[in-house]
């Protein structure tokens, strides 16, 4: 069974005129809620949330029960805001612990929306429960920043979650299995942001009334300058083992628990904290990353760039090929020569001189000279020159053999044996 006494304390601090901070304590719910908005905006906000949180006491029991009651004062506000001008912006942060009966036994289940916090202190170890929802939180989690340049962030204040300001509202569910002997601290920011992990620390362990110790800690935050409203609930937890009635099931409890990094360790290190499960807690970039997916996407990006890189250096190496394999003979003036290339070039590939012959126009048949004109490809250099070779030597015979006229008839026979073909 657990049994849960609780003391709270709020404060207007050193700089503020109006205490925009709502508290809230009953014998199983607590809550801290934080107003933003101008004008009476703020107060209206955190005030109203935790009123409909108070009618709603009966269903808090069970976790669909706490939400509802969240998006239901989230509803309202967002209503006010829009029926009253003067209203209009205003939000609040909620942090609601709720002790619920469960099949497993007792579970305190944290509801968050915002950046007021809850904590759990525990053998000396102070560990946050809550994951602020801030930008630079959210930075942080990401792994943009570290949480020493969150400190000093400019937008360290600016929230990205509230109820009030859209509807639904996105709710983070934290379930914790109570020790004997536990501490929830419940603030808002104007707590965190003046008093150090380890100064709450010393306080926790040392002021056992949940009332002096939250007394405590909101002068310590006014003593620290106080910039903001000061809101701290503390919840101890009194649990003795009821698993007499059911011995059977104390081995099979459903452990709702996973470690949570401790913020402040006692000097001598304590066994590592069993404590809870986080729900709708990571964003989606840190469960990529828990899952390993960048890596994934990083390997399919490489490998799909250097499928892009091979094709578009195949084609490349396609068309180089097709446009310098070949060898043309043609005339430059009275010089017959031989190209490389195609006639006429192909896309940025021009043809080159591979090599000026040292036969002209004037020692070959002027019967060949119409297909030199049109560029007569070859597959080879030797195959090139071989070609302007047997038309010179054709011209050496016709003129040697018929040195008169040349019939066609008689051009028939040496042509044939002479690899013309085109
Ligand atoms: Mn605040």
């Amino acid at each position: 069974m657990t049994v849960l006494r609780a003391g709270s304390a709020t404060d207007v601090g050193q700089v503020r005129n109006v205490n925009q901070d709502t508290v809230f304590a009953s014998a199983t719910v607590f809550a801290v809620a934080d107003g933003m908005g101008g004008h009476a905006g703020g107060e209206v906000a955190s005030s109203s949330a935790v009123d409909i949180l108070e009618r709603s006491l009966g269903s808090l029991g069970t976790q669909e029960g706490l939400i509802e009651a969240l998006q239901m004062a989230n509803e309202s506000i967002v209503e006010a805001s829009v029926n009253d001008p003067s209203l209009a912006g205003m939000g609040t942060t909620m942090v609601v612990a709720s002790l619920m009966a469960t099949d497993h036994g007792d579970v305190l289940t944290v509801g968050n929306v915002g950046d007021s916090r809850g904590y759990l202190f525990r053998k000396g170890n102070l560990s946050q429960i809550t994951a602020d929802h801030s930008i630079s939180a959210e930075l942080v989690r990401e792994g943009s920043i570290s949480e020493k340049e969150a400190k000093h962030h400019p937008q360290r204040h600016v929230i990205t979650r509230a109820l009030g300001i859209s509807d639904p509202v996105k709710v983070d569910i934290f379930e914790l299995v109570l020790a004997d002997g536990d501490r929830i601290l419940l603030c808002s920011d104007g707590l965190s942001n003046e008093v150090s992990g380890e100064e709450i620390v010393r306080v926790l362990s040392t002021l056992s009334d949940p009332t002096e110790a939250s007394l405590d800690l909101v002068q310590r935050a006014n003593a620290n300058g106080g910039a903001d409203n000061i809101s701290v609930v503390i919840i101890d937890a009194l649990v003795t083992d009821t698993h007499d009635d059911e011995p059977t099931q104390s081995h099979n409890v459903v452990p709702l628990i996973a470690p949570l990094p401790p913020i402040v360790e006692p000097e001598p290190a304590i066994t590592p904290e069993p404590a809870l499960e986080p729900k709708k807690r990571e964003g989606w970039f840190a469960r990529r990353r828990r899952l390993g997916a960048p890596r994934t996407i990083t390997f399919r990006v490489i490998f799909f760039l250097v499928l892009i890189g091979l094709v578009v250096y195949g084609s490349w190496y396609f068309v180089r090929w097709y446009a310098t394999s070949s060898y043309y003979v043609t005339t430059n003036g009275t010089q017959i020569v031989i190209y490389r290339g195609r006639p006429g070039g192909v896309l940025w590939f021009t043809p080159s001189v591979a090599e000026v012959t040292t036969t002209t126009t004037a020692e070959v048949l002027p019967i060949r000279l119409p297909a030199l004109h049109g560029d007569v490809i070859e597959p080879s250099l030797s195959e090139a020159k071989n070609y302007v070779a047997n038309l010179n030597q054709e011209y050496r015979q016709t003129i040697t053999t018929t040195p008169t006229t040349t019939p066609a008839s008689s051009l028939a026979a040496p042509l044939s044996q002479l690899n013309l073909a085109v």
